[in-house]
């Protein structure tokens, strides 16, 4: 399963050269081109899925195993003291390549800071009403 045109198919299956930390039958990992820490991977599926949602159940299984890997490879080789895994499905989470991937970014000691959400506020009953609501399409 392959998409005319996409880029991370191209990448991923080798028509395009990259930076590669890992490969197997079914994922490639690269090094992002612009990197939010050195080291900052990106593991791609060979097959073409748009997001999470989308992706075949080997596929959606396979993706957070490998994440924990290739950010334990960091630690060891890179000396990160930590790592993010972020995934972004859809424009208004960040999305930028409408070809599944992760990112596994690793944290060092001393940065670079790399922003994430302000935590904000909500009262038990704000909580429960939203849970609701998510559940009840479940
Ligand atoms: P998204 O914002 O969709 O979650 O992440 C897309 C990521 O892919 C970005 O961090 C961007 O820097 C990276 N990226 C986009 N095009 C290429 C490319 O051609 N090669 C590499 N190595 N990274 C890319
Ligand atoms: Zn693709």
């Amino acid at each position: 399963m392959r998409e005319e045109n996409c880029i991370f198919c191209k990448i991923a299956n080798g028509e395009i050269p990259s930076a590669t930390v890992y490969e197997d039958d079914g994922f490639r990992v690269i090094l992002d081109m612009g990197p939010a820490s050195k080291g900052h991977a990106l593991i791609l599926p060979k097959s073409h899925f748009k997001d999470i949602c989308a992706a075949d159940a080997q596929t959606a299984a396979g993706l957070l195993p490998l994440a924990a890997k290739i950010g334990s490879a960091m630690k060891a080789g890179l000396g990160a003291s930590g790592f993010n895994v972020v995934q972004n499905n859809g424009t208004s989470a960040g999305q930028t390549v409408f070809h599944l991937h992760v990112h596994v970014i690793p944290r060092y000691d001393g940065g670079p800071k790399i922003v994430a959400w302000e935590p904000g506020k909500a009262e038990p009953d704000e909580l429960a009403r939203t849970a609701a609501k998510i559940s009840a399409v479940l």
